[in-house]
């Protein structure tokens, strides 16, 4: 039943995804932009996706919270989706200078770079919603060097990019409104969890590494 439920939201997606393709000249280059990176999310995503599809879980932290705020962060994703493809929300449309979606299409660049990157860095410890799995392991290399949580970095880039491709007060900004929801109430219990998980080890590596940005003392 989950499998059905999956590849129809998959075909809904790649559908809404044709007809705002083809709505373009109505929606602007910047929503071809940021179509481009939501599918090249899912496409980075994937393969870590089905390589951990198989971890033993020995801890689920949150799951009833996890579950309504992964909903909303996806709701914020469709609803850019939902208004490109049918127009239903063009009573809030805005318009920019040219040079806006310039920005938000060239931020996206190094942005899916950091996001793929943090995939590779976390390996077999990513995992969608907060959990531990056996034989975790504390991730302090590579892009988690001097950050904790650079895949909330990716995202939010990426969302906070969203209203500079999609000009409209409600589609443009769901998902960075959702993700900061998310971010907020997260956040501290995902640290609360790695911190009875591995103790010292991150409390250490918490001093010397900040949440999105290295710290600078
Ligand atoms: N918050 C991180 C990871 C998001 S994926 C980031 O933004 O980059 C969520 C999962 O990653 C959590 O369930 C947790 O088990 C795991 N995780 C988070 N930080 C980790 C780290 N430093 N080492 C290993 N696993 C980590």
């Amino acid at each position: 039943m989950k499998k059905v439920a999956q590849a129809a939201l998959a075909l809904l997606f790649l559908a809404l995804m044709i007809i705002a393709l083809w709505r373009w000249p109505i929606n602007g280059w910047g929503s071809v932009a940021w179509m481009a990176s939501m599918f090249a999310i899912n496409i980075i995503r994937a393969p870590f996706a089905k390589a951990n599809k198989d971890n033993v879980i020995t801890e689920k932290t949150q799951a009833t919270k996890e579950a309504v705020l992964l909903g909303l962060v996806s709701l914020g994703g469709y609803l850019p989706l939902i208004h490109l493809a049918t127009g239903w929300f063009s009573f809030a449309n805005y318009t920019v200078p040219f040079w806006v979606p310039v920005i938000g299409a060239l931020t996206l660049i190094p942005t899916l770079y950091l996001f793929w990157r943090s995939h590779v860095d976390l390996g077999s410890n990513w995992s969608v919603t907060t959990e531990l799995r056996e034989e975790h392991t504390l991730v302090t290399r590579g892009v988690y060097n001097r950050v904790r949580h650079p895949m909330y970095t990716a995202i939010w880039l990426l969302f906070l990019m969203q209203p500079l491709l999609v000009h409209n007060w409600i589609a443009g900004f769901s998902a960075p409104i959702a993700f900061g929801i998310m971010y907020v109430i997260r956040v501290p219990y995902e640290e609360a969890m790695m911190r009875q998980k591995f103790g010292s080890a991150y409390d250490e590596y918490c001093e010397r590494s900040g949440r999105l940005v290295p710290k600078l003392f």
